[in-house]
């Protein structure tokens, strides 16, 4: 699959996840602008080893205003979005009578609200060019519940509905639109679950494999690389019947 001349675009890039997607997608060829908050400098070298272009813009995705300047930035700098990978996501884990609403509200914009602004944004310029793929990372929890997570359990399964909505809108076209829903990858998301529970006692070796042994039934964390693998493969021809998907990659968690 090679992606020369595509640009994608991967929210929340600068760390986790949407860092080695993005890493994957420029070492097929792919321009790639990153997004996120914090330093860029190592995220931006990471993924400009594989000789592309990599920019990286800063706008904060809860924000519809700074997402509408992220896909100026990229339609001017580098063509417009070809693939936009929708990642950006944060986690709070909290009792629902006691969950923070601010929280709430930022988890709804960051991992809901912010997918269906990105795929609006990039919808006309992907129609104009006749191509386009759009992955939505999702989650286990776009699927089932765990305690503790309602907000993000709500946003995650909205992403799903939405993909599914916009996989039919766009059906008879070239481009697709699909989740992906990991199970655990061991990134600051969820190290900070592992601190937490190590911070309840217990050594932070034996939080991880509690964690791991309580819902991953392979034992093992899915890796940002295999991600990158899996978004590949929905945009070559080969992925180009697969449409509003929701995609488990989860060491067998949904299969329980
Ligand atoms: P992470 O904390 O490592 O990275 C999150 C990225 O999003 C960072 O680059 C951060 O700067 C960025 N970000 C956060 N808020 C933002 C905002 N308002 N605007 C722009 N960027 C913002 O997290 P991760 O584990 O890599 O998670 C990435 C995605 O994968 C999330 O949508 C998450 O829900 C999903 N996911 C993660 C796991 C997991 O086990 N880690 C499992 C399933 C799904």
């Amino acid at each position: 699959m090679a992606l020369h001349g595509k640009t994608a675009l991967v929210t929340g890039s600068t760390s986790g996840i949407g860092l080695g997607i993005a890493s994957v997608l420029a070492a097929r060829g792919a321009n790639v602008v990153l997004n996120g908050f914090g330093d860029p400098t190592a995220a931006l070298a990471e993924v400009r080893r594989h000789g592309t272009q990599v920019a990286h813009h800063g706008a904060d995705v809860s924000d519809p205003a700074q997402l509408a300047e992220l896909f100026e930035y990229v339609r001017t700098s580098l063509g417009g979005v070809d693939i936009l990978v929708n990642n950006a996501g944060i986690q709070h884990v909290e009792a629902v009578e006691a969950f923070p609403v601010e929280r709430w509200d930022a988890i709804i914009a960051i991992n809901l609200s912010s997918v269906f602004h990105g795929i609006r944004l990039a919808l006309p310029g992907m129609r104009e060019k006749g191509w386009g793929r759009i992955v939505n990372i999702a989650s286990v929890h776009g699927q089932v519940g765990s305690v503790g997570k309602s907000a993000y359990v709500a946003a995650k399964h909205g992403v799903i509905g939405l993909t599914k909505v916009v996989g039919l809108e766009t059906a008879t076209t070239q481009i697709t639109c699909n989740a992906i829903c990991p199970g655990f990858v061991l990134t600051p998301l969820v190290q900070k679950q592992i601190d937490d529970r190590a911070a309840k006692g217990g050594d932070p070796a034996a939080a991880q494999r509690e964690l791991l042994a309580e819902k991953q039934p392979s034992l093992e964390f899915v890796t940002p690389e295999h991600l990158g693998e899996l978004v590949l493969f929905l945009c070559s021809e080969a992925g180009s019947q697969v449409r509003g998907a929701a995609w488990n990659i989860d060491g067998g968690w949904l299969a329980q």
